[in-house]
């Protein structure tokens, strides 16, 4: 076998040339500088990250494990959480904790239900939450590692969840209702005063994800848009979760889960009195929690006040719109769902566009596009940032149509025919061996990276699939055979 190419260098390299290498490395990274990102990135400028910057550094090695040790982390992350609680409109029984993002807040939330349940429910085998099928995939994962089992409600027309529909699935095993405000997939906020009206009835708590919106609404609200309700005023609700390092323009690593009250949280909390190393109690997932994303997001709130947020909740809504607006007036496309605060989606309805073509060639014109499936759409999420750059995204979403209008055959090829196939191909399970490879292949020793626009890997995929279906059928027709 070879031996690894990389290596800790025998000598430490010079540090101003390692620096120097760390920016050229960038160079091929998505463009969020230039607002050619729709995701990934909350970016309001350079003076405004150096100052979080500064922020994080200031308790760059500081460590939150021990809340006893850095009373400073301790006081940020109660601010934080009661800066949290008092906009999400709780009282002062609200309590919860920072976490590391969105992911481990929403995890939190499922493992806080599960062990309430096996305290107070303890004959529940099984247990089961009832989540919309639009809910963060950190849920899917959460039921994933936590063994609870995710069933999943059908949305309405609307892309908001069919409260019907939950109510049906209510069963004893269930432990948990969980709604969106809103959802990532199509930015559209859940009925959630009906789950709420519908955990009260069941005695079931409901987990609000309001990872993406939590810093969003509040304030959209304060402008005079009609944002349905979603927090702590609606009596069901037991908690959410709300990032701060999303439209709380905090560094990343900072997240929030809050409860209701303690007799809920009391179950996120893990203690073990026997390790060798001491007494052990941990409020969160992670052992060492870094000091540095608590006081930029402290530092971010605080910069932030009321008013900042409050303008730039205004400057999204008026991108949002003036994004919208251009969008539905093409007749090829349609916005999914209604009404949106900061994330939208939208999907083609012209049999002969197809979307995923036209996010090539916006991917052609530098932009960094989000592909979504069922149905397949293009996803857009808007910050501040935005504002300059949405004549440029239209003008060039013009431009793309007609590129695909003139030349069709490009569904056929490139990233289209590899995104229509993932998301086309009726044998999921094939799809999840594929997509598991992929991983395996970048993350083995010498990394692989796919390529997303290659349409030989669609071919192959297609191939693989096409081959899977005739052993498929065969089997289907072995079996019959022997029950004749
Ligand atoms: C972003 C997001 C999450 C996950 O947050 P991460 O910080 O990416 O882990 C969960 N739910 C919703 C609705 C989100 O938008």
């Amino acid at each position: 076998m070879d031996k690894y190419s990389v290596q800790i260098p025998e000598k430490g390299r010079d540090k101003t040339q390692i620096l120097e290498d760390l920016k050229g490395f960038g160079t091929e990274d998505a463009n969020y500088k230039d607002g050619k990102t729709w995701s990934l990135v909350y970016y309001l400028g350079d003076e405004y990250n150096q100052f979080l910057k500064d922020a994080y550094g200031s308790y760059f090695s500081e460590n939150g494990l021990n809340p006893m040790a850095f009373k400073s982390l301790k006081k940020f992350e109660s601010e934080v959480i009661r800066m949290t609680a008092s906009l999400l409109n709780g009282d002062d029984n609200v309590v919860g904790t920072m976490t590391s993002g969105g992911t481990e807040s929403c995890l939190l939330a499922v493992k806080t239900y599960r062990d309430m349940a096996r305290a107070k429910r303890p004959w529940i085998r099984n247990p089961e939450m009832i989540v919309p099928e639009s809910i963060h995939v950190a849920f899917e994962k959460a039921a994933h590692y936590f063994g609870v089992k995710a069933v999943h409600a059908p949305l309405g027309k609307d892309f908001r969840v069919d409260v019907k529909a939950v109510k049906k699935l209510i069963n004893r095993n269930t432990i948990l209702l969980v709604g969106s405000a809103p959802a990532y997939p199509h930015g559209v906020v859940d009925p959630i005063e009906e789950l709420s009206n519908l955990a009260i009835k069941k005695k079931l708590p409901l987990h609000v994800d309001s990872c993406v919106g939590g810093f969003m609404l509040p304030f959209v609200e304060r402008l005079g848009y009609p944002v349905p309700r979603f927090d702590f005023r609606v009596p069901g609700v037991t908690s959410i979760s709300a990032d701060v390092h999303k439209y709380g323009f905090a560094a990343k690593g900072a997240s929030t889960v809050v409860y209701r009250n303690m007799d809920y949280m009391k179950h996120q909390m893990f203690v073990f009195t026997n390790w060798p190393g001491g007494i052990f109690a941990s409020p969160a997932l992670l052992g060492t929690r870094p000091g540095g994303a608590m006081a930029a997001a402290w530092a971010a709130m605080n910069a932030m006040g009321m008013e900042g947020y409050m303008n730039n909740a205004r400057e999204v809504m008026d991108t949002t719109k003036k994004l919208i607006n251009g969008i539905n007036n093409f007749p090829e496309f349609e916005v999914l769902g209604e009404p949106h605060m900061c994330v939208f989606a939208f999907k083609s309805v012209s049999k002969d566009l197809s979307i995923y073509a036209v996010a090539d060639q916006m991917e052609e014109r530098g932009w960094h596009i989000d592909r979504q499936q069922r149905p397949e759409s293009m996803h857009a999420m808007v910050t501040p940032y935005h504002t300059e750059f949405a004549d440029q995204y239209l003008s060039d979403l013009k431009e793309s149509v007609e590129v695909v209008r003139s030349n069709p055959e490009l569904a056929e090829s490139g990233g289209a025919a590899m995104y229509g196939m993932i998301s086309n191909i009726p044998l999921r399970g094939m799809i999840k061996k594929n997509v598991l490879q992929m991983m395996m292949d970048m993350y083995s020793a010498v990394p692989k990276m796919p390529d997303m626009n290659s349409s030989e890997d669609a071919d192959d995929l297609a191939t693989k699939a096409g081959m899977m279906f005739i052993k498929a059928k065969k089997k289907l027709i072995d079996k019959i055979d022997q029950y004749r």
